[in-house]
């Protein structure tokens, strides 16, 4: 599995949409690829900020990696 179809494949595994074997692909693919895993870690975190966001109870620091992954400032951090 090459990158491009790892990081489209993501979005599906982070949905819990695909099969028991593509998901173990896209994991081996992740374990060896330190970019993607990257990725898929900032997705967790982006998940669990919009998640949070409804409760309005986002920790500063996850909300500062975020930010800092996107590359913005989180001005309304301190
Ligand atoms: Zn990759």
């Amino acid at each position: 599995m090459d990158c491009e179809r790892a990081s489209h494949r993501m979005y599906y595994y982070l949905d819990g949409e695909l099969t028991v074997w593509r998901r173990w692909v896209i994991t081996r693919h992740l374990n060896r690829c330190p970019p993607c895993a990257q990725g898929y870690d900032f997705e967790i975190d982006l998940r669990q900020v919009i998640a949070m966001r409804c409760r309005d109870t986002v920790p500063p620091d996850l909300k500062r990696r975020v930010a800092d992954a996107l590359g913005l400032s989180a001005t309304d951090d301190a």
